[in-house]
């Protein structure tokens, strides 16, 4: 089975737009959508829920007044503030370093655990999808994005699915390097401003540091050819290909708009240049795809 993630350095570059278009193209993949803390696959892809399952995250602490004698440490050193004047502690200010649970003369803190969203496997028009919803105020992290991958992994085994595309998280903390640890190929997208170099550079160092094939697509590539430049320069030093220039176009945003996918959105358009943008993604996703067959990844363990 093949794995492979899309990821940018920021959020807004086109990453999940992209990932859309490739799982319509490809029809025979699990789509991921691991970007837990801006799930936003769904509005595309429309998915029909087969099996939901709770997702805890951080432990809470919970006082039991009982036993409390009121002595104030647990306020005292809650760096958080998450211990008000009636010794209850507030769940979304906890952020469950137990302290609270060491301090207490009278051992009336305990941690509990807390759901803190759903992961969910189910059916689209192209295919199986495993995905997530986080509660409101909780914080992604690399744990839910691994319950993600791994109820993927369970789908392609019960579709008989030889590929995953995972929308990966942008950035490159923990649920960046969750979405892609052990995956055959990563795809960065990047957009020529002086933001989106930095964050692609950063985005390119992790893959480096995993040793993980990395290819680069570069969106909305004329709103500054000479940025444009800089990345394709940065690129080809450390030999990362290009497989993918992209114009400014609306019709991902009008895509979205019409809960479609752009190749969908653009077979029934009437503007060639729309035509010839799925034209252009659709080029990138047969250059990914043939990398996918070569792409052998190589695994230490
Ligand atoms: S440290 Fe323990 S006994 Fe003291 S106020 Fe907090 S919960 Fe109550
Ligand atoms: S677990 Fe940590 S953050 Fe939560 S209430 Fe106790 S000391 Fe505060």
């Amino acid at each position: 089975m093949k794995q492979f993630t899309v990821i940018s350095g920021k959020g807004g570059t086109g990453k999940t737009t992209l990932t859309a278009a490739f799982a319509s193209l490809t029809k025979d993949a699990v789509i991921a959508d691991c970007d837990v803390d801006a799930a936003d696959m769904h509005l595309i892809l429309k998915p029909r829920v087969l099996e939901k399952e709770d997702y805890y995250g951080l432990e809470v602490a919970r006082i039991d007044l009982e036993l409390c004698i009121e002595c104030k440490k647990c306020r005292e050193f809650c760096r958080y503030g998450a211990v008000n004047e009636n010794f209850e502690v507030d769940p979304y200010g906890c952020e469950g370093c137990a302290v609270c649970t060491i301090i207490c003369p009278k051992g009336a803190v305990s941690m509990k655990k807390r759901v803190s969203g759903q992961a969910f496997s189910s059916e689209t028009r192209f295919g199986p999808m495993a995905h997530a919803r986080l509660g409101i105020g909780e914080e992604a992290s690399g744990k839910l994005v691994s319950v993600v991958r791994n109820n993927a992994k369970n789908l392609a085994e019960q579709y008989h699915k030889d590929l995953i595309i995972i929308d990966g998280p942008p950035g490159t903390g923990c649920s960046a390097i969750a979405a892609i640890a052990g995956t055959d190929l990563v795809l960065v997208v990047s957009e020529p401003t002086i933001s989106g170099i930095h964050d692609m550079k950063r985005a390119i160092e992790l893959t480096l540091h995993f040793m993980i094939p990395t290819v680069v697509c570069i969106n909305k590539y004329d709103i500054n050819e000479e940025n444009t430049q800089l990345i394709e320069k940065f690129c080809t030093e450390l030999g990362i290909p290009i497989i993918g220039r992209l114009p400014y176009d609306g019709i991902t945003t009008k895509a979205m708009l019409q809960k479609q996918t752009l190749i969908e959105y653009a077979k029934k358009s009437e503007h060639a240049n729309e035509s010839e943008f799925a034209d252009q993604v659709w080029q990138i996703w047969v250059r990914i795809e043939k990398m996918l067959m070569d792409v052998r990844y190589n695994k230490k363990d």
